[in-house]
């Protein structure tokens, strides 16, 4: 197993644990590099650095940020960032509030698709105030009996094209990579294989987020199957960009891999830890 995990949320987002639950729970499966990477939000970093300082767990400040890159929304995570860093937490801000209004638009698509009440629903599985996403909209579903499970909740309800789903500007590209580096970070493409884009439309997108100052891609993730491992290590190296890995974890029960359950990183990539 490999000991970096460089992608999972606590309840800071939408993940199911605390920040220091999370910790804890990869440093009892054998994580020994571990990075914190809530959804457009830093306020869990401090908690579990004190946690992984108290579980001899090396602890690195991260954060995954919603972007919309020609119609299509992308995660980049930022690794090693400074969660003080004035442009990062204001772009931060303005990324989350818009949220709020975002989070109404999507109960009253599901009103209409007659599924009464979600916004409410779902805020009864916020755990911060200051974030609200699909994946609480997600857990109202699956209590209130819409849907099976998250697989089922999405995709029946919350993708493109489903009945609660409404489109959103999130940051641009050219944004997110910008607040990262401001701040000292690396960029890091998240879960590439998982945007409903074709190959030609991947290859523009790794161009022009290496161009911008793109540090590195997910080549082994939860959302990646064995084989996209291999296809996304080939593509790493012919776009000059780092390799990471990350369970994406949200909570037990929810995640396909767990802590600690992540195959190495393929031989040939440059791991983005080369330099650290
Ligand atoms: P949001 O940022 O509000 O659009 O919510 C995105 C989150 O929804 C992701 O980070 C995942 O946690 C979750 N999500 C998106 N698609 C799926 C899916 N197909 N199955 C389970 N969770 C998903
Ligand atoms: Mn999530
Ligand atoms: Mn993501
Ligand atoms: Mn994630």
């Amino acid at each position: 197993m490999i000991r970096y995990d460089l992608h999972c949320h606590s309840t800071r987002s939408d993940g199911l644990l605390t920040p220091a639950e999370v910790v804890r729970r990869a440093a009892e499966r054998g994580v020994k590099v571990l990075a914190l990477t809530d959804h457009d939000e830093l306020a869990g970093l401090p908690e579990a650095r004190e946690a992984a300082r108290e579980l001899g767990v090396a602890f690195v400040e991260g954060a995954e940020l919603s972007v919309t890159w020609q119609g299509e929304t992308i995660h980049v995570v930022g690794l090693g960032i400074d969660e003080g860093n004035a442009e990062l937490v204001e772009g931060l801000e303005a990324v989350r509030s818009s949220r709020d209004a975002r989070a109404r638009r999507i109960g009253a698509a599901l009103a209409e698709a007659g599924v009464a009440d979600a916004f409410e629903g779902a805020l009864a599985h916020v755990t911060s105030e200051r974030l609200i996403s699909r994946t609480h909209f997600a857990r109202h579903l699956i209590d209130s009996g819409h849907a099976r499970d998250m697989h089922d909740a999405f995709r029946r309800f919350l993708t493109a094209g489903k009945p609660g789903y409404v489109p959103h500007a999130w940051a641009t590209l050219s944004q997110v990579v910008g607040w990262i580096r401001a701040s000292g970070g690396q960029a890091v493409l998240a879960h590439p294989g998982r945007y409903k884009i074709s190959a030609s439309e991947l290859r523009a997108l790794l161009g022009a987020f290496r161009d911008l100052g793109g540090d590195a891609i997910e080549v082994v993730s939860s959302s990646h199957t064995p084989r996209q491992y291999t296809e996304f290590a080939t593509l790493a190296r012919a776009f000059g960009l780092k390799a990471s890995c990350g369970t994406d974890f949200h909570g037990p029960g929810e995640s396909r891999i767990d802590f600690g359950e992540l195959p190495a990183l393929p031989a040939g990539v440059d791991p983005v830890w080369s330099a650290w």
